[in-house]
């Protein structure tokens, strides 16, 4: 028997062209790579106190993420799930309600932006064993499954900050939202 340990990959940084191209199409979500990738992408997410994490950013250009909201280190209000693989991820509807939060990114480190998203998405994706899975997602998911979804699409949250107003570095952001809240 053959015994695959997942390990965390390095993530490209801003800058890196891979970052600011389109995904490709899944068509074979059983083949090996895919399923291995899945794998490392749950490990690395983690591993790096991180919600989620699109396939892009380790240079894998398919269209796979992983959401995986939890509290930790970097998001102490994130709501609690499972990590869960979303290929070919599509966004169905969406709210007419907008709502700014602040964000981060593994790929952008040591900077934060106040990010409008919608309220709430329908959405449809392949979950790893190929089923199709319909959600509706509100708040801090669908936020985070938005993000996910820019990169697939070769852009980062900074694309959507409004203001250089709205953007932080790490170290203000602890000090001026975090304590605040
Ligand atoms: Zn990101």
């Amino acid at each position: 028997m053959v015994f695959l340990m997942n390990k965390s990959v390095p993530i490209i940084q801003l800058g890196n062209p891979m970052l600011v191209q389109k995904a490709a199409w899944i068509d074979n979500i059983q083949d090996e790579h895919i399923q291995k990738l899945i794998g490392d992408l749950i490990f690395t997410v983690s591993q790096a106190n991180s919600v989620g994490i699109a396939a892009p950013q380790v240079a894998e250009s398919h269209r796979l993420f992983i959401v995986a909201s939890r509290p930790n280190t970097r998001y102490p209000d994130a709501p609690e799930m499972k990590p869960t693989a979303m290929i070919n991820p599509k966004i169905i509807a969406y709210s007419t309600e907008v709502i700014k939060g602040w964000e981060g990114c593994l790929s952008v480190p040591g900077i934060r932006g106040l990010v409008p998203r919608y309220q709430k998405i329908e959405i449809e994706y392949n979950d790893r064993n190929g089923k199709i899975q319909k959600q509706e997602l509100t708040d801090f998911i669908a936020r985070i499954f938005q993000h996910e979804y820019d990169h697939l699409e070769g852009k980062v949250f900074l694309d959507r900050v409004e203001s250089t107003e709205e953007l932080m570095t790490e170290s203000e952001y602890q000090q001026r939202v975090l304590k605040n809240t």
